[in-house]
This record gives C-alpha cells, structure tokens and sequence, in this order.
C-alpha cells in the first residue's frame, strides 16, 4: 500500500508556481493577483480562506481579502463581486461557501465573470469542462486528477467509482476521469444518495472516489484489494484528546480501508492542500491571460 502524500504534492506544486512567478517578474511582468470574499465569520470558511492567503503568499501572489458582515444584502454582496469584476488589478478571485442563507448562492456564483472564475463554478466553465474545452476547472477534482498523473497511475480502461453528485466535487469529478486524456478514460460509475447496492458498486472499482460528507462512510469491504482509494471528505468529529476537543477525518476508514486499498489518500493531507494548489495554478492561468 502507498499513501498518495497531498501535502508534499501541494508543496513542490507550490515551488514550481514561484519560480515560474519569479521569471515572470524578472521579464517585467505583473505579480498575480487573487482576490476573496468572504462572509461572515463561520471558522471553517475562515481557515479556508487563511489557507489560501498564506499560500499566495508563498508563492509570491499578491491577495486581497474582501470581508463582507453575515447580514449583507444580496445586492451589496452581487456589488462587491462586480467590483472586482472591474477591477484590473484583481486576475481571479473567489466566493467562500456557504454564504447565509438569505443570499442566493448560484446568483452570486453566475455574478463573478467567467475570465476570473479561478473556482471554475460558473455555468460557463462548468459547460466548458463538460464539453471537453479549455477553462476553468474546480480545484478539488483537478487536484485528484494531478496527484493520479504524479504518481504515475494509470487510469485507462478502469472502473472509476465516485461517490457524490455534487457540482464542485463528484460531477466534475466524473467528468475528468471519463474524458479521452491522460489521467482519463475510465469507465466511470457516479453514485449518490438514491443509488442501491451501493457496496456492491464500490467493491468492484479500480479507483474509488468518496465525496460524501460523512466520517468514515467508506468500509473495508466496500473496497477491492488493491483499489486506488481517495478521500474528499472533511469531517469534524469530537476527539477529547485535543486541544479543541475535534479532529478532522475522511470519508474513508483509512485504518482499516488502508489494509486493502493499493493507494490511499490521508485525511488531512491528502486532497485538501492539492485544491490550493490548484486554485494557484488557475490564478496562475488567469493572471497570464488577462
Ligand atoms: P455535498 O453535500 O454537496 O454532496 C454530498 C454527496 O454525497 C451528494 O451528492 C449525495 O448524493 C451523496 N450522498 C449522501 N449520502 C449518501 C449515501 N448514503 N450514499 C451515497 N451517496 C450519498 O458535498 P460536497 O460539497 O461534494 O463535499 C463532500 C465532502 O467533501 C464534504 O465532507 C466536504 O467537506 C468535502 N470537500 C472537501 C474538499 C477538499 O478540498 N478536500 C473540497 C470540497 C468538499
């Protein structure tokens, strides 16, 4: 068994983004830019952000934080978006979710312009992923696809299972693992909450995908011997050992799910820091086409 290690992938991805930021820079070239909003003050989307911010910083982005109150309205949040819609300086920039539930989310998704749609959310780049076009792809799908092209696995032929429908995760998921490239052409089997069987589905999967929200969900004999086995999930369970009193864990049953599986992604450490990173290389992309 190997563990697919996202932190040191995220790392040297990071390393290559500043050296290629560096030569950009010597050339006289603009420094990018990446802009967030965020409202409210929920801790998760606020150490999601930090996350961010430090790791522009790593890489020599500059970034700037929009902080919005929980009780803005819609119309000055959709203002603030279209603000940095204008805004020349600003390549790309970001909505944290969840907004409150007085805001419509998808509105203010459709707001942000798709040339700086680094979270690749919008209609337009969700169309372009599913046409096979060139745009912006949401950073956690993309991150799997790089670690799988990393560790050199090969995903031709084999049965792709992903567990999830969700629009940011297991639809565009589905989508990068059934398109004629490399990593791609699997076969692939979507599952979701309304799917039946579902153990049977997942035993018989060469690449496993768990995209669910629910702490160790995915079972040891839910897995083939030898299955590539990655975890999306993030789930905050209480842990009296901390400090906090939680610890974050997977979908996946890593202990017992790591006795089976070929490879495996940890949680935390595994896809997590792989989408910053690659919510870098789209700012990274946007910068150099704006
Ligand atoms: P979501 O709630 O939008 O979707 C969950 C999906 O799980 C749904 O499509 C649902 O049909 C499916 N599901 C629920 N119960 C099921 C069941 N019993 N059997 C089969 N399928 C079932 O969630 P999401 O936004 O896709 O996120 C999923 C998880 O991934 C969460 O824990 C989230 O925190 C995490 N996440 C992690 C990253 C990262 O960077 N690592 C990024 C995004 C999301």
């Amino acid at each position: 068994m190997q563990i697919i290690d996202g932190k040191a992938t995220s790392l040297v991805i990071q390393q290559e983004i500043k050296e290629l930021v560096e030569q950009r820079i010597a050339q006289g070239q603009k420094r990018p830019h990446l802009a967030a909003i965020i409202v409210g003050d929920n801790p998760a989307s606020r150490a999601y952000v930090g996350h961010k911010i430090k790791a522009c910083e790593r890489v020599g982005f500059q970034s700037t934080l929009v902080e919005c109150s929980d009780n803005i309205q819609e119309s000055e949040l959709l203002a603030e978006v279209e603000a940095l819609n204008q805004d020349d300086a600003i390549d790309g920039f970001i909505v944290q979710l969840p907004l409150p539930d007085h805001i419509d989310e998808q509105k203010v998704l459709e707001a942000v312009t798709p040339t700086k749609d680094v979270d690749g959310f919008h209609p337009v780049n969700a169309g372009r992923l599913s046409l096979g076009l060139p745009g912006f792809q949401p950073a956690t799908p993309a991150g799997i696809i790089e670690l799988l092209k990393r560790y050199g696995i090969e995903t031709s032929g084999k049965h792709a299972v992903i567990i999830g429908r969700s629009a940011i995760v297991g639809t565009p998921m589905t989508l990068l693992l059934s398109r004629n490239a490399q990593p791609g052409n699997c076969t692939v089997t979507m599952c979701h909450s309304r799917t039946q069987n579902l153990a049977e589905i997942t035993r018989s999967a060469d690449i496993l995908v768990a995209a669910i929200g629910r702490a160790h969900f995915v079972t040891k004999d839910m897995v083939k011997p030898g299955a590539i086995v990655i975890d999306v999930g993030i789930n905050r369970i209480p842990d009296p050992s901390k400090k906090s009193g939680a610890r974050l864990t997977g979908d996946v049953d890593y202990d017992a799910v790591a006795e089976v599986a070929g490879h495996i992604t940890p949680v935390p450490g595994g896809v997590g820091p792989m989408t910053i990173a690659m919510l870098l290389r789209n700012t990274l992309d946007a910068s150099a086409s704006s």
